[in-house]
């Protein structure tokens, strides 16, 4: 029987994604096991994310600033605006270092399944945007079928918007999530862009 704080520290572990019950209480034995060298490590940097980190209001990106580093670069193309799902997916483009627009995060993908509706997502605040000085929108949702209806309804509802609507190529491998792709397949899908039919 393992003592109330182990109980919820695995509790409070195995909520994380991809973690289960049992991958979290190994976390935990093995964090305890290395007090000085991981666990001290870890209360630090939750700490500073804790106190340092906000979600910017314009896009959603999660930053020291707000608005965040990106939204308040200059030197980033204003007019070129690229739609992901999750914070993740900025930051897997962004790696790619090829798209030098601005971003807006959706905070997730239509889904019947899990009950995500439109208004559940920043689709508003994206039209907006869209609404103002912006040429182009490049929907880069994941390749699954509910990234793909996600871009679908959005372009339907950019329509009215004057602007050019482009998606990411295919070659992103079919289900494949942007997190998870090297740099070079998401470099090539970027660049091959098209036009939302
Ligand atoms: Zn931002």
């Amino acid at each position: 029987m393992a003592s109330q704080e182990i109980e919820t520290l695995t509790a409070a572990l195995s909520r994380l994604p991809g973690l289960g019950p049992r991958s979290a209480r190994r976390a935990v034995l093995w964090l305890i096991k290395r007090r000085e060298t991981a666990l001290v490590q870890l209360l630090h940097a939750l700490e500073a994310v804790q106190h340092a980190l906000v979600e910017c209001d314009v896009c959603g990106n999660i930053d020291t600033a707000n608005p965040c580093g990106i939204c308040s670069d200059a030197r980033r193309d204003a007019r070129q605006l690229c739609v992901v799902e999750e914070v993740a997916d900025l930051w897997a483009l962004d790696r790619a270092r090829l798209f030098t627009g601005k971003y807006h995060v959706l905070g997730g993908r239509l889904s019947a399944l899990e009950g995500v509706r439109p208004e559940d997502l920043a689709i508003d605040t994206l039209l907006q945007r869209a609404s103002s000085g912006i040429d182009e929108v490049v929907l880069a949702m994941n390749a699954t079928l509910e990234g793909q209806t996600t871009a679908h309804y959005i372009a339907e509802r950019l329509e009215g918007c004057p602007v050019r609507i482009t998606q990411l190529a295919h070659g992103l491998p079919v289900g494949g999530e942007l997190d998870y792709l090297d740099e070079g397949t998401l470099a090539q899908a970027l660049r091959a862009r098209r036009p939302v039919s």
